[in-house]
Parts: C-alpha cells; structure tokens; sequence
C-alpha cells in the first residue's frame, strides 16, 4: 500500500484545537467520515499479533501463526535499545516477508516527544511510510495529528501508552481519525465488554501476555530519576525491578542522616501512615528488596471470553525477547485462539506451556481483581529460567538415517529429555544419541557455536504428520524448528513462594 501525502500542514496548534472543538458538534455516526477510519473487513476471530523486535523474531511469529507483527521505529518507539530495525532496509525486508505470507506489519512510533523530536518527524517517517506499514502505532496527540495530516489515508492505532480507560476516550479518539484504539492494561475483563458494546465501530485491542508496568503503561519517571533515562522516550532502565537494600541509618555530628554499613536481613512490614495494620511485605535477600516489580501478565485463559466479546486484537508484549520466547507465546495464543473459535473448551495445558518460559511470575493483570501480592513479585526482579531451557535451532530436515543437524545454543546431553518444537506441532523425546558433524558419537553439545546431530525419534502418526503426506516440508519450515530441554524443575520463585 502506498500511502498520498497531503500538501504541507497548516500550523500545528491551530489545526489540532479545531480538531478537539469539534467534538461536541458530532455524533458517534458521523465519526467514520476519514478513509483510514473505517473498519476493515475483519477475518474471523481476533487477529494475534507478535512482537518483532528483529528479523528474526519476526519470521518466527509469522512461521508459528501470527497474523500480524509490529516493530518499533527507533527514534520514535519506546524500544530504543535492542531494536534490530535501525536500518531502512532491514525495516523494508520485515515488511515485504510480511505482506508476502499476506500478514499485516504495523510500526511503533509511539513516544511522547519533546520538541527536538517533533521537528524531525516527518521528514525521518517519510520514507518509512513508502515501505507500505499496515498501521502506525501511536500515541502522541500532535504527532497523530500531523501524521493525519500528511498521510490521511495511513491508518493510526492508538498505542496503550496513551492510557485509554473508557468508551468516551475510545469515541474521542475514533473522531479523531483513529482506527483501531490498543486499549490500557489496567482494564477489566468486564469493562473491555462494556467498551466493546458501546463502541462498536472502532477496532480494539487488549494485551494478553508480556510485562507490566507498575505504572500505567510507561507513564513513569522512575527511571528518569534514577539515571535520566526517560521510559516515554523509549530508554527504560527497567527501574522498577531493581533491588533495593535496607539500611539503618543515623544522623551524624552534622545532622545528615548515613546509613550504618551492614544490609538488613529482617523482613519488614511496609505500612502508610492512613492505613494502619495494612502491611505490605518488604523482604530482602541476598540480592535486595523488590517493591515495585510488577509480575508478567498472562491471560491465554480469558482469550476464549476475548474472543466470544468481539475483541479485533489480542497482543503479545516482548520485543527484547527472544526468538524463542516470540515462537512459544505464539504458538500457545495461536491455539487458545483457534480453539476458542471451534468451540473447544480451554487446554489447561496451555497455562503450563507459558511456564516453561522464563518469566517474572506470571498475573492475569487486571482483568480480574487481585490482592496486591498477586501483582507483584517482591522476590524477584529478572526473569527465572523456566522449566525448559532453550538449546538449539534446526539446520536441516531428517535425513535417511532419521538425523537432523542442530545448531548448539545451550549445553545439551545424551539422556535429556527434550522437545522439537516446529510450527507444525511439538514432539518430546527422550535424547539416545548424538554425533559431530563428521559422524563422531558426542554425549554432550557443549553450547554455543558447535553443530551436532541427533536422531528424532518420532511416533509414525508424529513423523505423518510432519514429514509426509500433510504436504513435504521445505529446508525452510525445518530451520524454525527449535529444540528445548525439559527440566521441569521450577522456577527459583516458585521455590522460594513454596517454602516462605
Ligand atoms: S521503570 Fe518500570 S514502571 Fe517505569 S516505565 Fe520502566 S518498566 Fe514501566
């Protein structure tokens, strides 16, 4: 799609408080006069959308049954670390992978900016327009409002960074050209519905997976306190999960308050001075305290009730993560979905999936009402490996010996219980040999940078399944095959949430 652009704006400020005072005169009907308004013809069920934070993240989400992905451009999307789309030309490969598997690739330019940044905007987004992104994801007011300028017919989703909590702000923004509004986090499930039912004609879409903040979604100046880097710029250090020690402290001769040298190991009781007897619990241990450190979300067990209230668009959070990270939460939105719209009732097994991935301890958010404790993880600010580790990436199909070549990404052994996972379906086995590629018995893949084989030892309907007759695999559906090691040991926090 090639987006016309408009011939140069009027002022900025003038054209934007038109904009905001012709709200009262209109009715939510005539709202859908601008092209890039009006609702697309919507596949069946939500679409999944993935993160993309590289190339290769993006081929993976689109191999495991992503309909869309989205990228963030660095300047102007609050990824600005890690983000493998610095260049245009990678940028113009993610889009064009895309729209040829016929998925939709939408682009991030959702900061808060400054003005030195709202100076270089149209001139830095113009020829990233012409690469044809299906929608840009935004959430700044006078940003969106030059973008609508410009390019009228490019739609604009509404980034959850602008914090939309109701169906007015919805309506508000549906006449304001938008044409899908990406709805806040801090939302219930029964408040999404109401939403749904009184707006109807704009697109909505609600994460269901990926990491909060203790913020509304990176409204926060924690990080620009600590270290100036400011998270609605796209620099978050992540302050929120950092540890914090407890020190007691004295004044000294000159009345300034020191701490005494040694960490305290007690736990504390956290009290605000209004709420007495409501404590909240301040542990620390060897690594510190973590007051703020919101748990991950996972909601694939309300995607059903999503699906059933008519939401256009459940969302995976992730563009640091991994490839793997991307391929699994994929795969297991994918399902819940597909599920849900067969009418198949909800796999438990689904919840168990996610755990195996690293993650913070996992919350279903605010879509339902929870004690304080089940938001927050205060015991734990990184991530916790999860009961599967990562170890290899497929380098080719089976051969006629049954051996598939891997490319070593995590140590691995003979006798470990691992799983293929492809986008065809995942298959657990119990590891009984391995060779070098010039067909020397190993008992261990050392880690990174080795290749080894090792034979798939694959039930008949398994091997039918993937190999045969449901149409021959190509070289390329095998190298998004990845292997994992089963542990099934939990993850340290839960260890420590057992035993405290
Ligand atoms: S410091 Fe934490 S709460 Fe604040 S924006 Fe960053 S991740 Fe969100």
């Amino acid at each position: 799609m090639i987006y016309a652009a408009n011939p140069p704006a009027r002022n900025q400020s003038e054209t934007l408080n038109e904009a905001m005072n012709e709200i009262p005169n209109k009715t939510l009907q005539d709202s859908g006069e601008r092209d890039s308004c009006a609702p697309q013809e919507r596949p069946l069920g939500p679409e999944l959308l993935a993160p993309a934070g590289t190339l290769k993240s993006l081929r993976f989400a689109l191999a495991y049954g992503a309909d869309a992905v989205y990228a963030g451009m660095p300047r102007y999307s609050l990824r600005v670390r890690n983000n493998d789309f610095h260049r245009l030309e990678t940028l113009a490969q993610g889009i064009e992978e895309t729209h040829l598997q016929g998925r939709r690739f939408y682009l991030a330019c959702n900061v808060l900016p400054h003005d030195r940044k709202v100076e270089t905007f149209l001139a830095d987004l113009a020829p990233v327009v012409a690469l044809g992104p299906d929608a840009l994801i935004m959430a700044d007011p006078g940003l969106i409002l030059l973008v609508r300028e410009q390019w009228p017919e490019l739609p604009v989703h509404l980034s959850v960074q602008a914090n939309t909590m109701n169906h007015a702000s919805v309506r508000f923004w549906q006449r304001q050209g938008i044409r899908r509004v990406i709805l806040s986090r801090e939302l219930s499930l029964e408040e999404v519905a109401q939403i749904r039912r009184r707006c109807p004609e704009v697109e909505l879409e609600v994460f269901v997976h990926g990491a909060l903040c203790i913020a509304y979604s990176g409204r926060c100046l924690l990080s620009g306190y600590f270290n100036h880097r400011d998270p609605n710029q796209g620099t978050c250090t992540n302050a929120c999960r950092w540890n914090y020690n407890l020190y007691p402290a004295t004044p000294d001769e000159s009345g300034e308050v020191v701490p005494e040298p040694v960490p305290v190991s007690a736990p504390f009781l956290l009290e605000e001075a209004t709420r007495p007897g409501e404590f909240m619990p301040v542990e620390e241990d060897e690594h510190g305290t973590y007051i703020l450190n919101s748990r991950d979300l996972r909601a694939v067990e309300f995607v059903e009730q999503l699906v059933a209230m008519g939401v256009d668009c459940l969302k995976i959070e992730g563009r640091t993560k991994s490839h793997y990270y991307v391929a699994r939460t994929v795969q297991v939105y994918r399902r819940a979905i597909d599920d849900a719209l067969a009418g198949r009732p909800f796999d438990p097994g689904l919840l168990a999936q996610l755990e195996t991935l690293a993650h913070r301890g996992y919350t279903s958010g605010f879509f339902q009402r929870h004690p304080p404790q089940a938001h927050q993880n205060y015991r734990s600010g990184c991530s916790e490996i999860g009961s599967q580790r990562f170890v290899g990436e497929l380098r080719s199909g089976v051969d006629a010996r049954g051996m598939v070549e891997v490319e070593v990404k995590n140590k691995f052994a003979v006798g470990d219980v691992l799983e293929l996972m492809t986008p065809r379906g995942n298959h657990r086995f119990v590891l009984r040999a391995m060779e070098d590629l010039r067909g020397w018995a190993q008992r261990e893949a050392p880690g990174s940078g080795h290749r080894v084989r090792i034979p798939l030892e694959m039930t008949e309907e398994m091997a039918g399944r993937m190999v045969g007759q449901a149409g021959a695999w190509s070289e390329e559906d095998w190298r998004m095959g990845l292997l994992v090691r089963v542990t099934e040991a939990p993850a340290r926090w839960q260890v420590k949430a057992a035993s405290s």
